[in-house]
């Protein structure tokens, strides 16, 4: 298990699963994988909260396009991660940290992911969701 929950919440979902990732998931993954497929999976995985957003790879959102498999339609689009301010109800700042970080606009040479998907279905434009928390901080950084 990864994600919010389980990383505020690890020995909760130990109960349920065979290992739980606390933190962000690009650092961990690959290991994680690693470890499952070597038979030695550890039951607690920190992925702490510094990933160099730069480095984040393009997903693989046709998977999502498969109707048989998920009824979802927006492409999800993340380009902050974090959040400076620390609002009594949020559990943003301790998941992802207390600064903000920004994907960069042409990750590797690329254009921005909003550009990406409307690129991807050929001229018709498709529904994104941003998933990011704090949306008005620094415009120019979108
Ligand atoms: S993400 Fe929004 S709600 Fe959370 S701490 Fe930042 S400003 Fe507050």
């Amino acid at each position: 298990m990864g994600g919010f929950f389980p990383s505020f919440m690890a020995d909760e979902c130990l109960l349920h699963a065979d290992s739980v990732n606390i933190g962000e998931g690009e650092p961990t993954w690959p290991v994680i994988l690693e470890d499952l497929k070597n038979g030695g999976l550890k039951r607690m995985y920190k992925g702490g909260c510094s990933f160099d957003l730069s480095k984040m790879k393009v997903p693989r959102r046709d998977l999502f396009y498969r109707k048989t498999a998920y009824d979802w339609d927006e492409d999800l689009v993340q380009l902050t991660r974090g959040c400076l301010y620390n609002c009594a109800m949020c559990s943003v700042p301790a998941h992802m940290g207390q600064k903000i970080r920004y994907r960069p606009h042409r990750p590797g040479g690329r254009r921005n992911q909003p550009a990406q998907i409307r690129k991807r279905v050929s001229g018709r434009r498709h529904p994104f969701f941003h998933a990011a928390q704090n949306h008005g901080l620094r415009p120019r950084a979108a």
